[in-house]
């Protein structure tokens, strides 16, 4: 599968890694919008919200597990934000699910 995600979490494309185990993976964003601007994926392919299943579902609470201390290490302080964008009106651009850990700096109020 022509997945880029994929291809990250198995090595294939480098990336700059933030936290990784034998379920997700956590680095940089190629393009951040913030100081702290880190994606979270899960290691298998998940197109995004609306393919989350209850076989599938332990990768998500393992990401939500391992967000705080991923924001920290990555140097989020004094809170951040974590967005799924998800499919069309979503603007999702990578099809595999990842979730923006935003930080660093004070963000807008507004969040559309
Ligand atoms: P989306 O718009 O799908 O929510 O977010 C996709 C994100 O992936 C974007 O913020 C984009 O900058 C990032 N991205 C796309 N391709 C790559 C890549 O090859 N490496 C990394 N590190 N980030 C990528
Ligand atoms: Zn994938």
């Amino acid at each position: 599968m022509d997945c880029i995600f994929c291809k990250i979490a198995n090595g294939d494309i480098p990336s700059k890694k933030v936290y990784e185990d034998e379920m997700i993976l956590a680095f940089h964003d190629i393009s951040p919008m913030a100081p702290v601007h880190v994606l979270v994926i899960p290691k298998v392919h998940i197109e995004n919200v609306d393919a989350v299943t209850e076989e599938n579902s332990k990768y998500i609470s393992h990401i939500f597990e391992k967000i705080p201390a991923i924001a920290k290490v990555a140097g989020a302080e004094n809170g951040y934000r974590v967005i799924t964008n998800c499919g069309e009106n979503g603007c999702q651009s990578v099809m595999h699910l990842h979730f923006h850990i935003l930080g660093g700096v004070k963000l807008p109020e507004k969040m559309a």
